[in-house]
């Protein structure tokens, strides 16, 4: 996929050179996946990236509570 002003470097004319199928940005396996957040809320990138701030944001109170 090739929208906008991005263009992944594993495209290749549609195609995921790592999935191996079509081009489909925050799917599993994309290197989008778990790092944005997309508009589509259904995208199981969402959760994951949710998930991954939890767990930044946990540590980062953790060290904060640490070095008082
Ligand atoms: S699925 Fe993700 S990694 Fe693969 S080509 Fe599309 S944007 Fe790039």
């Amino acid at each position: 996929m090739n929208q906008g002003g991005w263009s992944c470097p594993h495209d290749t004319e549609g195609a995921c050179d790592i999935i191996k199928k079509e081009c489909d940005p925050g799917d599993r396996g994309c290197v989008l996946y778990r790092k944005v957040k997309f508009s589509d809320v259904n995208l199981p990138s969402n959760e994951a990236f949710e998930q991954r701030m939890k767990r930044k944001m946990k540590k980062l109170q953790e060290e904060l509570c640490r070095d008082k």
